[in-house]
């Protein structure tokens, strides 16, 4: 998976994104999978759109994930693996919706979801949520900031 971070005007931050965004990849195994990732930096997503980050699929093998750009730290880290999830959710076809009579229908592992699911009852929010912190302890761990076990 080919990973760009766009619009965002400083390197150490861009090279954050980037690095991290590989890391969650490899970690994620979906690093060799075929494809394109586009990080965005946004400015007033949250307050425009009321969501810190948001991940979906312009093409087929074209990933966009968009992160507001006053989001920093491990506050970051954590938007960037929990995007990443949903990445790898969409890449392997664990996640997916259909268009059915005007109205999307979403699956999670071949099942339809209940349109009427809470947000944080919905499996890949689920499982995104789950998978961020371990996501962030692994890299902060790789990097040597993290000394808990
Ligand atoms: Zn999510």
């Amino acid at each position: 998976m080919q990973i760009e971070v766009t619009n965002v005007r400083n390197r150490d931050r861009k090279t954050l994104l980037e690095r991290s965004a590989l890391f969650f990849a490899r970690q994620l195994k979906i690093a060799d999978r075929y494809g394109i990732l586009v990080i965005k930096s946004v400015p007033g997503l949250l307050k425009n759109e009321r969501t810190a980050a948001r991940m979906d699929m312009f093409a087929p093998f074209v990933y966009v994930i968009e992160i507001d750009s006053r989001i920093t730290g491990e506050n970051l880290l954590e938007t960037v693996a929990h995007e990443m999830v949903h990445v790898k959710q969409r890449a392997l076809g664990q996640a997916r919706h259909e268009i059915r009579g005007g109205r999307v229908v979403r699956f999670w592992m071949g099942k339809k979801v209940d349109p009427k699911t809470h947000y944080y009852d919905l499996p890949w929010e689920v499982e995104a949520y789950t998978k961020q912190r371990i996501l962030v302890n692994s890299l902060l761990k790789t990097v040597g900031m993290f000394n808990d076990v």
